[in-house]
């Protein structure tokens, strides 16, 4: 294997995983540490997903260091670590303390730090990080319930969460290609700071900081920091050929739904245009589920009455001030807790009933769905929108599940994912 992946989050995971199938690896994702019994013969790249962006550090450094072993141990020859293109993090960590930790397993040396992810809007300037053409602590991460961004300068954040100087490889470095930022490479290990930011406006600069990182035992940054691996491995001569994504994935026989219960507002735009579709449609209201008027048992007994082979759609997904009402009635935690439950206890009825196809609509919802189905390894398939790729389960009842980030996704996704499907 070449490529051993320690992903901060589910979906974030899924998203490396259909970056590196896109590029040309065979790639394997799994929740938490892969059991002995998966079977691994000619994959590229395994991706384990962990829970830990939002835990204390060191906790995160323990299950990060756990999944390293694990890697290294099934002989990864490079370590990637992938976190959010926003560089979701604390005063604590999570980011800093891992990517030490992970150094220190490899050896010591030195590695980058590169959430830059031009196709989704995120760029770094000077260590300075966009979204959308807007510095980081102006753009909607500030307000973030768990994570607030209030310092676009990754190299203060990153600063602030690690033992180590941190450095800067700046875009006069980038802009001159593979060399150029070996130079800098070299230049920031002479000078004492193992981790340096990477300044990245555009692919062509993550192709080129992949060329110039294909020997660095660790790597560290978005999902776009894997964009220019795998043509460097081919270069390198690393890998003998490169294996075009997958267009379709045959899926085993049976029914469809789409799970939501994320409240982003790409997931609302789905869930109306599917509406407007004639999807056949339940709503979960969080409020009649506390109050014990609705109930997994209503919905799976309205499954039972529709019975034609078109997808359905069940989903909890509610406009910001009804979310809101809610959380001030049951608590933000508990509300989330118990819709993320039933959409888990929903998702086993499902499967009782011969549902083989699942599209999921949330991280955390996508989470409870995976660990209720005990979906542990999942194999990549065909993208249906950037960072969503249909996948099937390699262990357990087979199933083809879409495990989608909130905000990802064109508003016909729910209608338009099942054609990647045969
Ligand atoms: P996203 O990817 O958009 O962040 P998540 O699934 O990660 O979506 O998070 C959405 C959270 O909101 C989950 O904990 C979910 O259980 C919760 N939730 C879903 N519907 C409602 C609702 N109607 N009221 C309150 N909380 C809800």
């Amino acid at each position: 294997m070449l490529l051993g992946c320690i992903a901060d989050d589910l979906t974030g995971a899924t998203d490396l995983s259909l970056t590196l199938t896109q590029e040309g690896l065979r790639t394997v994702q799994c929740t938490g540490l892969p059991s002995p019994a998966l079977d691994l013969t000619g994959i590229d790249a395994l991706v384990i997903a962990l829970k830990s962006r939002s835990i204390p550090a060191a906790d995160a450094v323990s299950q990060s260091v756990a999944a390293a072993q694990s890697l290294r141990a099934l002989g990864a020859r490079q370590l990637l670590f992938k976190y959010c293109s926003t560089f979701d993090s604390t005063d604590e960590g999570n980011i800093g303390p891992v990517a030490e930790a992970l150094l220190a397993i490899v050896g010591g040396g030195q590695t980058i730090a590169c959430p830059a992810f031009p196709r989704a809007g995120r760029t770094i300037y000077a260590g300075q990080l966009f979204v959308n053409g807007v510095p980081l602590c102006e753009s909607p991460m500030k307000d973030h319930p768990l994570n607030p961004m209030h310092d676009s300068d990754l190299r203060r954040v990153l600063g602030r969460q690690s033992r180590q100087a941190v450095g800067l490889i700046g875009f006069s470095d980038v802009a001159a290609g593979p060399d150029g930022i070996a130079k800098a490479l070299a230049r920031e290990a002479r000078e004492g700071r193992p981790l340096s930011i990477v300044d990245a406006l555009t692919d062509q600069h993550l192709r080129d900081i992949g060329a110039a990182i294909v020997n660095l035992p660790l790597v560290t940054g978005g999902s776009g920091i894997a964009m220019g691996l795998p043509a460097a491995y081919l270069a390198a001569g690393l890998i003998e050929t490169l294996t075009p994504p997958p267009r379709t994935m045959t899926a085993p026989a049976g029914r469809a739904a789409i799970l939501a219960g994320s409240c982003s507002a790409a997931t609302r735009g789905q869930v109306a245009a599917a509406v407007e579709a004639g999807v056949p449609t339940f709503r979960l209201d969080a409020g009649q589920l506390a109050d014990g008027h609705q109930s997994v048992t209503h919905v799976l007994d309205w499954v039972d009455q529709q019975a034609g082979p078109q997808p359905i759609l069940i989903y909890s997904s509610a406009d910001p001030d009804v979310v809101r009402d809610t959380q001030a009635r049951l608590g933000r935690d508990a509300a989330g807790a118990m819709v993320e439950h039933a959409i888990a206890d929903i998702a086993l009825g499902l499967r009782q009933r011969g549902f083989t196809r699942l599209l999921v609509a949330g991280g955390e919802t996508s989470g409870a769905v995976v660990q209720a189905l005990g979906a542990q390894a999942l194999a990549i398939g065909p993208e249906i929108d950037p960072g969503v790729p249909w996948t099937r389960t390699l262990d357990g009842v087979p199933m083809a599940l879409a495990l989608k980030s909130g905000n990802f996704g064109t508003p016909d996704f729910f209608l338009k994912a099942w054609s990647s499907l045969t």
